[in-house]
């Protein structure tokens, strides 16, 4: 079962803004033949995929397994095989969970679970902070030593500077970002945007100036040290701005935005339904316009899901005790293509773009994201017609939290490959 061969898909390679019919031949993990026909005695199995895209594997940046600690919110398997029905490949967990990925062992142990669960990529993040509570640096090397791909305190801002910088001096030799939770907790006491609409429903406010002043600060020790800042959600246009204006002078910043900042705005919010509540928080027409113009211009590189589940019990508590977060990596691609590429609003290749190759290049893996011969084979097959409902019976995750039930989307996963290995999106869902 290791050479497979598939035939009649539509290939779009994102990097080289082309797209057309061919065949590929995968074998030992690996494409090693992309041509217009190639003949069906090549491979014990042919997977015929008529009608079907075929993109590069996506890549998520930023997503919330909640294992170890939480289980029943979410674990590495149910988590694996919700990246697997929504065409991910390889998804970078967050480390704050219970207890914080935060040394060496619990880096080795999502590697060991990677390796026995044999679904996805799954890319441990370790914490900046010992225990993630801001206080003393990590021991940052035994963990990229370990595995883990990027450091990240997130939930949690880096409020101590003087930590945040030498941090950053680490990243220059680790090849590793420093990923920012940039929120300024002294600022951002709410539990929404600061605006119109929290002054109408009475809600105390997250302003756009909590985000944008831990961004700046971010840049500047960026700048100052030469080292590699990832900004994770990015949701102000004035953070948006700010980070263009850093990567014009040079500095060493990628930054991310999610399907939920691209597709809601805070007037979500007066329906009171606490899957709207997200940090950084929803905020106004013009800050989602921002951002899709921030992300067509590159400034803001990457779109990641910030997938986190979060039980029934405790979204259905009120605005003020809700946990904030939504899941959404089973349906970030139907999403946005829904939302975002059928409206007109972002073309089909910005979007590939932010989740294919680009996610790749911040990983330091120039070889995921691309479909080329030689290539390790990660593909991600798509039914563009296919237009399905969003129900609660479809959803691979544990939690449930997502304001998007009952929503029509169109964009449907079939296949999932990675690494030669083949999941149906059918089988998946039993
Ligand atoms: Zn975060």
């Amino acid at each position: 079962m290791s050479r497979i061969l598939i035939r009649g898909g539509t290939l779009y390679d994102p990097k080289k803004r082309t797209e057309g019919r061919y065949d590929l031949l995968i074998d030992k993990g690996r494409i090693v033949k992309i041509s217009d026909q190639i003949p069906s005695t090549e491979a014990p199995t042919v997977l015929n995929v008529k009608g079907l895209a075929i993109f590069p594997g996506f890549i998520d940046l930023h997503a919330h397994f909640r294992e170890p600690g939480e289980e029943h919110k979410e674990d590495l398997e149910s988590g694996s095989r919700s990246a697997l029905a929504g065409g991910f490949v390889a998804v970078c967990v967050m480390p704050n969970t219970r207890p914080p990925l935060s040394d060496r062992s619990r880096i080795e142990y999502i590697r060991s679970r990677e390796e026995e669960l044999r679904l996805i990529k799954i890319l441990p993040v370790g914490t900046i902070t010992k225990e993630r509570v801001g206080k003393e640096l990590a021991e940052l090397l035994e963990m990229r030593d370990a595995g883990a791909v990027a450091f990240s305190d997130d939930g949690a801002w880096v409020a101590d500077g003087a930590l945040m910088r030498h941090a950053l001096e680490y990243s220059r030799w680790l090849h590793a970002p420093i990923v920012s939770h940039a929120e300024d907790p002294t600022l951002a006491r709410g539990v929404m945007h600061e605006g119109e609409v929290s002054d109408v429903l009475g809600l105390k406010g997250r302003p756009r100036i909590s985000e944008d002043v831990a961004v700046f600060r971010d840049l500047a020790l960026a700048e100052l040290t030469g080292g590699y800042l990832h900004v994770a959600h990015v949701s102000s246009y004035s953070a948006a701005r700010l980070i263009q204006e850093a990567k014009q002078r040079g500095v060493h910043v990628t930054a991310e935005v999610t399907p939920h900042h691209l597709t809601f705005t805070d007037e979500r919010l007066r329906s009171f339904d606490t899957c709207y509540k997200v940090n950084p928080p929803l905020r106004e027409e013009q800050d989602r316009r921002a951002l899709i113009e921030a992300l067509k211009e590159g400034v803001i590189d990457v779109v990641a899901t910030d997938h986190a589940p979060h039980t029934d019990f405790e979204k259905e508590a009120d605005f003020l005790q809700a946990p904030p977060g939504m899941i959404g990596i089973q349906w970030a691609f139907a999403q946005l293509y829904t939302f975002l590429v059928l409206t007109g609003e972002v073309d089909l290749w910005t979007l590939l773009d932010a989740l294919t190759w680009k996610p790749a290049k911040i990983l330091g893996e120039p070889q995921w994201g691309q479909i080329e011969e030689g290539y390790p084979a990660h593909l991600t097959l798509v039914d563009l017609q296919h237009e399905w409902v969003l129900e609660e019976r479809r959803i691979l995750s544990k939690s449930k939290n997502t304001p998007l039930l009952g929503e029509k989307l169109r964009g449907w996963v079939r296949w999932t490959m990675v690494a030669g290995k083949l999941f149906s999106v059918d089988d998946l869902l039993g």
